[in-house]
C-alpha cells in the first residue's frame, strides 16, 4: 500500500488522491500496471501522469489486453487528450480478434491532428452565422445547445474542448453583448399570455438545427468498421465481397411481413437507410418471409408504402424466400460437413435437453450423432413431404457445452404445409430466422447488419454459421429498441387489439403503427426528426409520447395553413348590413408568413361565431362578446357590438343580434374572435360531419408493467380514447388548402392520400382529413368544394401540451 501511494505520487497525483486511489481495489492494480507498461515507475510529467490515470480509470475489459500499446501511445505523445484516450479505448475494444492496425488507430484517434485556434474560430462563427436568428431571439439560453452542436462538428473532433468553449462564449458576447434581464432564468412555469387568436406560437423553443445525419458519425455508430475491415475465414471471401459492392456500405431493413410497422421501426428504418445514405451506400428492403403462417399480402403492401412515406427509397426490394434454394443447398452442405442433423425431438424434449435449475444438466439428444448419410436421406424425406409438421427438424450441430444458449443446436429447418404467398407449395420445409438471417445478409453482401439488442446473444452464432458454411460474413451490430409511452407496439399485441375490437384496424389513429400515425395526420418529417434526435445507443428507451407531439407541433406550426373553425356555431345577425352585403376579405394562410399564401373569405350579414366566445354574464376580466359589448372578428375591419339575444322556448340562446360598427369613431377591440359567414355562393360555411378527437389508448406509461397494471395490459385501456364531435363548421379557406395540396402533389407527380392534407384549426389544434371522408375523385381534381359527400377530420395534436382542458 505504502509503495503504491508513493508510486502514484511520482506520476503527479496529490498525496490525498494517491491514498484514495490506492484504496480503490479495482483501479489501484490497473494504474500500477499502466505505470509499469509506460515505464515511468521513476516519475513523469504531471500532464502525462494525468493521462495515464485517465487511461487506467476508463479502461474496460475488452481493451485491457491492449494496455501496453495504449500506455506507450501516451508516452510517445500520440494520445495527448482525454478525448483521444477515449477514442483509443473504443478502437481497441472493437477489434475483437484482429490486430491493431497502426494507421487505422492513428486515424481513429486523431493522432497528429492539429486544430489551430483560427480553425476553431472559423467553425464557430459559421455555426453561429447559420443560427443567428435563433440565437438573437433565444440569446444565452441557447449557449449550451450551440456549444454541444459545435462540439459534434467533425472538423472540430480533435479540438481542445476548453478552447472551443472559450471561442463560443467570446462570439456570443460579441453578438449579444453581456447578459441582461432577458437572460434571467425564469423559475417554474411561464405564465401563459392572454390568448390572441391570430397570434401563432413562435417556434422559438425549437432547438438549434442539427445536421440530421450527424447521428451516423457520433458515438458507437461512428466506430463501426469500414467496408473491408471485417476479417473473414478465407481472404477470397472478402475479395469477392468487395468486388460485388465496390467497397460501398450495404445495409438492409428486414421486417417480417406479419403486421404493420410501428414507430419503433421508424428508428430501424432511419438507422439502416440513413447509415447507408450518410456513407453513400445502399440499403435493401428485405421482407423476411420465412413463416408462411403469419404473413399476409396487406402487410407487404403497407410496409413498402410506409418506408416510402417516411421518405426512403430501397435500392432493391428482396425477399428471404428469393433464396430458399440456396439456403437449402447450404443446409445440405452442413449435413455433409457433419454440422447438421435431422432430429425427431419435440419442442418439449428440446426444452428438457437445454437443462436448468430443475431440469438438471444440459444434454445432447440421441439423433445428434447419427451417420451423415442417414441425415441426408432424412432431410430429403422432410423435403419430399414424408413427415408431418413437427415430426422432424433439421438442427445445427453447434456446441451444447457453450454458455450461450444460441449454441445449443438451434433449429435450422422445420416442416410447414401452409402455402407460402410467393413460393406456394413448392416447399414444405422452411428455414428458421436463425438459419436465414445471417446467410441472406451474406448473400446480399451486407456490410453492417444493424439490429436490436435482443439479438446480441445471436451475434456469435450469426458469425459461427457464416463461417460454418464458408460464406462472406457481415458484421452484426445492435442498437436499443425504441418504445413510446401509453401504448403497445408489438405486432402480436396490436393484432390482439384489432381482433378484440378495441381499435378499428391496424391504422386506427390511436395506435402507434406508422399507418395509424399517418392517418392521424402526423408528418413523416416529424417522425424522422424525433427518432434522429434521440440518437442511436444500445440502451432501450421508452420515450414520453409528449416529446413526439412536440416535434409534430413544431413541424406543423411552420408548414400548415390556418383555418377558422367553430365547434359550436352560434348565429349572429348584423342588423345594420343589407341582406345582399358581401365583402371578400383576403386572409393570410399563415399570419406573418407570406410564403404560405392567402385566400378569400366572404363576410356577409349573417355570420357564425363559436358559442364559447359569447357569455351572457359579463365580467371585467372577460374580453369577448357579451350583451352590450364589442369584439373584433379576425381579419374584419370593424368590430361588432352585441345588442340583443334571441332564445328558443327552452331558453337556449339561438341567435345574437349585433351591430357592425362601421360608422363613427374606430375603436380598437380588446380581442378578436373567429367567425364564418353564411354565403351560399361561396359554399360557406363548410359543414363538418365528424371531428375525431383522440386521447391516449392506455392510462399507464407502460401498460405492460405488472406492478402498475396488475390486471394486465388489456385492463389498462382507456374507454374514452376517442370522442366524436359533430356539428362544427369551417370557413371556405379549407378548399384553398385542398387545392394547394393537390397542385403541389401534381407538381411532385405524386398524389398522396387525403390524410396527408394537414392544417390548423385556429385555437383548436392541428388536423387532417380522415380517410373515411367520402368524395368523388374526379370532381375532387376540378373543384374540391363540390366533391365531398362527407367530411371527417382527425385531430393530430393539440396546439399546446396542456390544451386538453381548453377543448
Ligand atoms: P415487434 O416484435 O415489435 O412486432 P419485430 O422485432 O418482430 O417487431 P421485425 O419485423 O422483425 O419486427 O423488425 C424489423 C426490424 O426492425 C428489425 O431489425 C428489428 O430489430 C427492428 N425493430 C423492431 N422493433 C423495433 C423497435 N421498437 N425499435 C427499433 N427497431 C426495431
Ligand atoms: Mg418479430
Amino acid at each position: 500500500m505504502e509503495g503504491m501511494i508513493d508510486l502514484f505520487q511520482k506520476i503527479g497525483l496529490t498525496e490525498q488522491r494517491a491514498k484514495d486511489t490506492a484504496k480503490n481495489k479495482k483501479l489501484a492494480p490497473t494504474l500500477e500496471r499502466t505505470i509499469t507498461e509506460a515505464g515511468v515507475q521513476d516519475g513523469c510529467d504531471k500532464n502525462i501522469g494525468a493521462l495515464l490515470y485517465t487511461l487506467a480509470s476508463t479502461l474496460n475489459k475488452e481493451a485491457t489486453p491492449h494496455l501496453p500499446y495504449l500506455a506507450q501511445a501516451v508516452i510517445s505523445g500520440k494520445l495527448a487528450s482525454t478525448e483521444q484516450i477515449a477514442a483509443a479505448i473504443e478502437y481497441v475494444s472493437n477489434l475483437r480478434d484482429s490486430q491493431i492496425n497502426e494507421q487505422e488507430f492513428n486515424q481513429h484517434c486523431g493522432v497528429g491532428v492539429v486544430i489551430t485556434p483560427e480553425q476553431v474560430q472559423h467553425e464557430v462563427s459559421q455555426q453561429i452565422e447559420q443560427n443567428k436568428e435563433k440565437i438573437l431571439s433565444d440569446r444565452y439560453r441557447c449557449l449550451g445547445i450551440t456549444l454541444s452542436t459545435i462540439k459534434q462538428n467533425p472538423e472540430l473532433k480533435w479540438a481542445n474542448g476548453a478552447v472551443v468553449k472559450d471561442e463560443v462564449e467570446k462570439q456570443f458576447l460579441a453578438l449579444l453583448g453581456p447578459k441582461d434581464e432577458r437572460d434571467q432564468v425564469v423559475k417554474g412555469k411561464k405564465k401563459e399570455k392572454k390568448e390572441k387568436p391570430s397570434a401563432d406560437k413562435k417556434a422559438s423553443s425549437a432547438p438549434v438545427k442539427k445536421d440530421p445525419n450527424s447521428i451516423f458519425f457520433e458515438g458507437e455508430l461512428s466506430r463501426l468498421h469500414k467496408p473491408g475491415g471485417n476479417k473473414q475465414i478465407k481472404d477470397e471471401l472478402m475479395i469477392e465481397h468487395l468486388k460485388a459492392t465496390g467497397g460501398k456500405v450495404v445495409t438492409r431493413f428486414p421486417p417480417e411481413p406479419n403486421g404493420f410497422l410501428h414507430i419503433g421501426h421508424a428508428k430501424a428504418i432511419n438507422i439502416n437507410f440513413g447509415y447507408a445514405e450518410a456513407h453513400n451506400g445502399i440499403c435493401y428492403l428485405r421482407y423476411d418471409d420465412t413463416n408462411p403462417e403469419a404473413e399476409e399480402e396487406q402487410y407487404f403492401i403497407s410496409i413498402l408504402e410506409t418506408v416510402k412515406w417516411l421518405g426512403f427509397t430501397p435500392y432493391k426490394i428482396t425477399y428471404s424466400s428469393d433464396y430458399f434454394q440456396r439456403l437449402y443447398e447450404l443446409a445440405v452442405f452442413m449435413i455433409q460437413k457433419d454440422l447438421a442433423y435431422v432430429c425427431y425431438c419435440t419442442g418439449e424434449e428440446i426444452y428438457a435437453q437445454r437443462g436448468g435449475a430443475e431440469k438438471g444438466p444440459r444434454y445432447e439428444c440421441s439423433h445428434r450423432n447419427r451417420p451423415i448419410e442417414e441425415s441426408l436421406a432424412e432431410f430429403e424425406k422432410m423435403k419430399q413431404g414424408q413427415y408431418k409438421e413437427g415430426e422432424a427438424i433439421l438442427r445445427m450441430k453447434m456446441n451444447m457445452q457453450d454458455g450461450n444458449p444460441q449454441f445449443w443446436d438451434l433449429v435450422a429447418y422445420r416442416i410447414l404445409y401452409t402455402p407460402h404467398h410467393r413460393t406456394g407449395s413448392e416447399w414444405c420445409i422452411y428455414p428458421t430466422y436463425d438459419f436465414t438471417h445471417c446467410l441472406v445478409d451474406s448473400f446480399e453482401n451486407i456490410t453492417h447488419s444493424l439490429c436490436t439488442t435482443e439479438f446480441t446473444q445471436s451475434r456469435p452464432s450469426y458469425f459461427w454459421l457464416c463461417d460454418a458454411v464458408e460464406v462472406y460474413k457481415p458484421v452484426q451490430w445492435e442498437y436499443g429498441r425504441l418504445n413510446v409511452t401509453n401504448t403497445v407496439l408489438s405486432k402480436r399485441k396490436v393484432l390482439e387489439l384489432v381482433e378484440l375490437g378495441h381499435v378499428h384496424d391496424w391504422d386506427d389513429p390511436r395506435l402507434f403503427t406508422l399507418a395509424a400515425i399517418r392517418r392521424r395526420g402526423v408528418p413523416p418529417e416529424a417522425i424522422n426528426i424525433f427518432v434522429r434526435e434521440l440518437g442511436v445507443t444500445t440502451s432501450k428507451s421508452t420515450i414520453d409520447v409528449a416529446r413526439l407531439d412536440n416535434h409534430i407541433r413544431d413541424h406543423l406550426n411552420e408548414t400548415v395553413p390556418r383555418v377558422m373553425a367553430l365547434l359550436e356555431p352560434l348565429k349572429v345577425t348584423l342588423t345594420n348590413l343589407p341582406g345582399d352585403y358581401l365583402e371578400e376579405i383576403t386572409v393570410p394562410n399563415k399570419p406573418r408568413d407570406p410564403k404560405l399564401g392567402e385566400h378569400i373569405v366572404p363576410f356577409t350579414k349573417t355570420v357564425y361565431i363559436d358559442r364559447s366566445d359569447f357569455r351572457e354574464q359579463d365580467s371585467s376580466d372577460y374580453f369577448r362578446l357579451a350583451p352590450g359589448k364589442s369584439v373584433g372578428l379576425l381579419h374584419v375591419k370593424f368590430p361588432i357590438t352585441c345588442q340583443d339575444v334571441v332564445k328558443d322556448a327552452a331558453g337556449n340562446i339561438v341567435e345574437l343580434i349585433c351591430h357592425y360598427d362601421n360608422e363613427g369613431e374606430f375603436k380598437k377591440p380588446k380581442t378578436y374572435i373567429q367567425w364564418v359567414a353564411d354565403s351560399p355562393a361561396h359554399n360557406s360555411p363548410v359543414k363538418i360531419d365528424e371531428i375525431r378527437l383522440y386521447e391516449k389508448l392506455f392510462f399507464h406509461a407502460n401498460p405492460q408493467d405488472k406492478t402498475a397494471v396488475p390486471g394486465g395490459w388489456l385492463s389498462d385501456i382507456n374507454p374514452d380514447s376517442i370522442q366524436i364531435h359533430r356539428g362544427a363548421i369551417l370557413e371556405v379557406g379549407i378548399w384553398d388548402v385542398i387545392k394547394r395540396w393537390y397542385e403541389q402533389a401534381v407538381a411532385k407527380q405524386h398524389v398522396d392520400r387525403i390524410e396527408d392534407i394537414r392544417f390548423q384549426l385556429i385555437r383548436i389544434g392541428y388536423f387532417c382529413f380522415d380517410k373515411d371522408s367520402q368524395f368523388n375523385e374526379e370532381e375532387f381534381k376540378k373543384d374540391p368544394s363540390k366533391a365531398f359527400k362527407s367530411l371527417i377530420l382527425n385531430r393530430t395534436v393539440t396546439l399546446k401540451e396542456d390544451s386538453k382542458k381548453e377543448n
